[in-house]
């Protein structure tokens, strides 16, 4: 019997619990734990509601672990799904280690106090999992994730070579809140605020935030949108993967509102994770703003529009030059309406579940700690077709707007 337990109770968890359900076959038993053990109850609520199953709902505090070991000693499940923060996954590695348990996550650790995110930390865990013959697979959402499938599924099928990968990520969705974004805030505030990175020739450059950005036209008449140059965790696994690689961006889309706003609380400091003393208490900044700010995860019922997330792959094949460009675009109306969540947490969600199947059935399961590039690609192409996120792919650079068939 497959046991799996999740930890987190936010808007990620949420879909995959969801989807997790749907597949009575493959997740015999669901358990859910996180801090705040209401949001589990209204998670579990909502499952029964739509799918008809029960899910257990549990208290744990992922930051301690003598806590998650007892949890997964009691619960003994096959596979952790870490859907919590990235401020837990070694704790919740070591947890694994310590009970005989296959681990896996879809972001990678970055430490409280260094808004730095590398899977260094992670990697070095390798040697443990293999010994012990446990797997753990890094980066199962969207981006990084589908991305990195994308990446290696183009590799295998469609070049003898690649050479270059833009991976380009838009949130066409709009909602009624002045500034919101689209995944925990803390996080999410954190990532689009560090230095950009990325590849050249060998190496990673290092440029201002916000500093390159460009018009991209989404297919299916989703619009076009300002798209900016980041850093994003999955350029260090896949220019590792594929040396080839003379250039490697990531583009994300943000609108002119979300950028003024985040003008001004950067510049009153609002958006800073060094604690600072207030009326004899301290206090992180980005914490209390994130108190504030509307929960990503109540979103889905006011927000409107598609996602489209996708890889630009240049490279050779027979020695000709040759460009594709694959992607999914997710509507948030419909992710909302089958899960009650908006698509970002919806295309995160899916693809958790998804890696949590394969390593379940041991078609993605091999003893150590492996990023999705490692593994085959094609039952996970198979398996966004079927299981809710549909993928196209066009012949073309989307970068040259003049070539849109
Ligand atoms: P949310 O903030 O909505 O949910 C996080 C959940 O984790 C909350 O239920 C929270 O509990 C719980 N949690 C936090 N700390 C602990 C702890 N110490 N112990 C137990 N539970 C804890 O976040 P999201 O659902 O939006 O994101 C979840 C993860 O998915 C994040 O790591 C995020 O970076 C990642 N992500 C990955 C993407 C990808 O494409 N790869 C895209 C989007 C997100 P509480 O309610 O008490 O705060």
């Amino acid at each position: 019997m497959n046991t799996i337990l999740i930890v987190g109770a936010g808007g990620v968890s949420s879909v995959t619990a969801h989807k997790c359900a749907q597949l009575p076959q493959v997740f015999h038993k669901i358990h859910l734990a996180s801090r705040t053990l209401s949001k589990c109850h209204l998670v579990a609520a909502s499952v029964r509601q739509r799918t008809g199953r029960e899910i257990s709902t549990h208290h744990l505090d992922a930051d301690n672990l003598d806590e998650s070991i007892l949890l997964l000693r009691t619960l003994r499940p096959d596979l952790l799904l870490n859907l919590a923060l990235p401020y837990q996954n070694l704790t919740l590695m070591e947890a694994c280690l310590a009970t005989g348990t296959s681990y896996l996550d879809t972001a990678n650790y970055e430490p409280r106090e260094i808004a730095r995110f590398e899977y260094k930390w992670q990697w070095q865990y390798h040697e443990r999992f293999r010994k012990q013959n446990l797997c753990a697979l890094l980066g199962s959402g969207f981006d990084p994730g589908v991305t990195n499938v994308f990446t290696s599924f183009a590799a295998k099928h469609y070049f003898d070579e690649i050479v270059e990968l833009d991976i380009v990520d838009v949130n066409g969705g709009e909602n009624t809140e002045s500034f919101a974004t689209n995944f925990n805030s803390e996080i999410n505030i954190r990532e689009v605020s560090a230095v950009c990175r990325h590849w050249e020739n060998g190496q990673f450059v290092e440029s201002p935030s916000f500093s390159t950005h460009r018009t991209f036209s989404c297919p299916e008449g989703i619009g076009d949108f300002e798209i900016y140059r980041m850093y994003h965790e999955e350029l260090e696994s896949l220019t590792e993967a594929y040396p080839s690689l003379r250039r490697a961006q990531f583009w994300m889309s943000f609108s002119p509102t979300y950028l003024r706003n985040l003008k001004v609380l950067s510049n009153v400091g609002m958006t800073g994770i060094q604690p600072v003393d207030y009326r004899e208490k301290s206090v992180v900044p980005l914490q209390f703003l994130k108190s504030l700010l509307p929960d990503p995860g109540s979103l889905g019922e006011s927000t409107t529009g598609k996602t489209c997330i996708g890889c630009i792959i240049r490279g050779t094949k027979e020695e000709e030059h040759r460009t594709i460009y694959i992607y999914n675009s997710c509507s948030h109306e419909s992710s909302f309406a089958e899960t009650g969540s908006q698509a970002v947490s919806y295309t995160t969600g899916i693809p958790a579940m998804i890696g949590a199947k394969l390593m379940l059935q041991g078609r993605w399961f091999e003893a150590g700690v492996w990023n999705m590039e490692h593994f085959d690609p094609d039952p996970f192409m198979e398996d966004l077709n079927t299981l809710g996120l549909p993928w196209s792919i066009e012949e073309h650079d989307p970068f040259l707007k003049a070539n849109r068939p």
